[in-house]
């Protein structure tokens, strides 16, 4: 390689790539940073909390088929992290529980995010935004960057050690999401950054990376049906979080979930069942306590229901539970069966004894008018499944699943981390991003035997 190869190349400028690219440069290594957007920071522009299981015991019992691997790395790395954002001059609010198992920090990314391009700025290394990657370079085996396609429309090869591919996923393709995550993925809303598109995964492929983790889930939330998720507020205002407290039923009028272990999870769930659609019903109690409550600590409350009828969603305000009875046929659920099925929970509540699928957490009786409901569907933030990587972020070859010469990835291009269960996004990408940067100003490359 010749004095111009870089350090590292970043494909993806979002947590992970970010996170990566300046801090090698802020160890006197020289990175470029490729974005394919207009600007950087992908979908961590929209997030706000960095956390994940406290332990890797937590971490295994609520992900008992995630990689052991990465799972520790993941754990043990959680200080790291957070302490270097905070070196940046970024705060981290004091720790709070998230999702009843995890605990995490309140963060502004979008200064994070900034302050890390910023740093790449001050110390002369390249931030190439709006520049498409054509293809890895390689040679005999080893990748040795990329071929990139700058937005002038001149092509760009750019020579490096390592490359890291961080370009957060494949959520955004529908034809992925229906081979890797759910046939009835295809026609689910994102609710992500929208140019995550499975390129990092393809590019991987090239080199012959491994895929992992298909059927391995996703994490997203429950959305109202049919309502466009084009302005991004939406993707936190229109989130029924709330879920955990309510009912979930599908097009049969079954309840097919407990839907107090989260919302994530039913949400996955959930798109297993007839149409991927459900009747999520709360009543007044849930709604004073759970939809206009904060979710998290430091998140102020909002009306989601009031927010999902003025979107367009299905919504409705029921009385009482025999107007079930009289739910509109064009909504296409058993309303009479649904008000059984409500009055046989409440029977039961408290107990458990009798209830299928039980309810591990909130037990308490659907009783007090009015009921409120809302027709929810499953959104994608992003997948489970990804080019398999080792703890040092180093991806792994299909055919030997040993790491393929000068190729990382990190974020949610990689897979193998969580299956069925989830304990944070940003923390995993700033977490493997930082151990690719390790990567890359510590090791050399493996020469290719053959
Ligand atoms: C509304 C919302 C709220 C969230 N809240 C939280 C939260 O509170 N806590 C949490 O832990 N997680 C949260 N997440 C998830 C978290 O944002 C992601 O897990 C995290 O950003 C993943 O990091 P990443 O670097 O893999 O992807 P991203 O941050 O999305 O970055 C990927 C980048 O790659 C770019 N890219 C795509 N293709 C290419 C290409 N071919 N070449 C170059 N660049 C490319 C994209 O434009 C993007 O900038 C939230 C997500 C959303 C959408």
């Amino acid at each position: 390689m010749d004095a111009e190869t870089v350090d590292l190349l970043v494909i993806g400028g979002g947590m992970a790539g970010l996170s990566a690219a300046a801090r090698v440069a802020a160890e006197g290594g020289t990175v470029v940073l490729v974005e394919k957007a207009e600007r950087t920071g992908g979908s961590a522009r929209f997030a706000g909390f960095v956390w994940t299981a406290p332990t890797f015991e937590e971490m295994r019992r609520v992900n008992p088929d995630g990689d052991p691997d990465l799972a520790a790395a993941l754990v043990d790395g959680f200080d790291d992290g957070v302490a270097w954002i905070r070196s940046l001059g970024v705060e981290c609010r004091p720790p709070v529980p998230v999702l009843g198992f995890g605990r995490g920090h309140q963060v502004d990314t979008n200064h994070y995010l900034d302050a890390c391009e910023r740093l790449l700025r001050d110390r002369g290394q390249e931030v190439l935004t709006a520049t498409w990657t054509r293809a890895l370079l390689t040679e005999n085996g080893r990748v040795t960057g990329a071929d990139c396609l700058l937005p002038d429309g001149s092509a760009r090869r750019i020579e490096a050690t390592w490359t890291l591919l961080a370009t957060g996923g494949f959520q955004g393709d529908p034809e992925l999401r229906a081979a890797h995550v759910h046939p009835q993925a295809a026609d689910i809303a994102l609710r992500a950054n929208p140019h995550s598109r499975g390129d990092g995964l393809a590019l991987g492929r090239t080199a012959g990376a491994a895929f992992g983790g298909k059927d391995a889930g996703f994490y997203g939330h429950l959305m109202p049906a049919g309502v466009s998720l084009a302005d991004p507020a939406r993707f936190v205002d229109l989130a029924l979080y709330y879920s955990e407290h309510a009912l979930l039923f599908d097009t049969t009028g079954e309840r097919f979930v407990d839907e107090t272990l989260g919302d994530h999870l039913s949400t996955m769930a959930l798109l297993e069942r007839p149409e991927a659609r459900g009747l999520l019903v709360a009543d007044a109690r849930v709604h004073r306590e759970w939809i206009s409550a904060s979710y998290v600590a430091g998140i102020p409350g909002v009306d989601k229901f009031q927010l999902c009828h003025r979107a367009g969603a299905r919504a409705a305000v029921a009385d009482s539970l025999e107007d079930f009875a009289s739910m509109p046929e064009e909504w296409g659920y058993p309303g009479a069966v649904i008000r059984d099925r409500i009055e046989e929970y409440n029977a039961a509540a408290g107990t458990n004894d009798t209830l299928t699928p039980g309810r591990r957490h909130d037990r308490l009786p659907l009783d007090e008018p009015p009921f409120y409901v809302v027709e929810a569907a499953p959104a994608i933030t992003f997948a489970f499944g990804g080019l398999l990587i080792d703890s040092a972020g180093h991806v792994l070859s299909d055919a030997t699943k040993s790491p393929v010469p000068g190729l990382l990835a990190a974020g949610a291009d990689a897979g193998g981390l969580y299956r069925r269960a989830y304990a944070g996004g940003l923390a995993p990408a700033l977490v493997f991003g930082l151990a690719a940067a390790r990567t890359a100003l510590t090791e050399t490359p493996a020469a290719v035997v053959g």
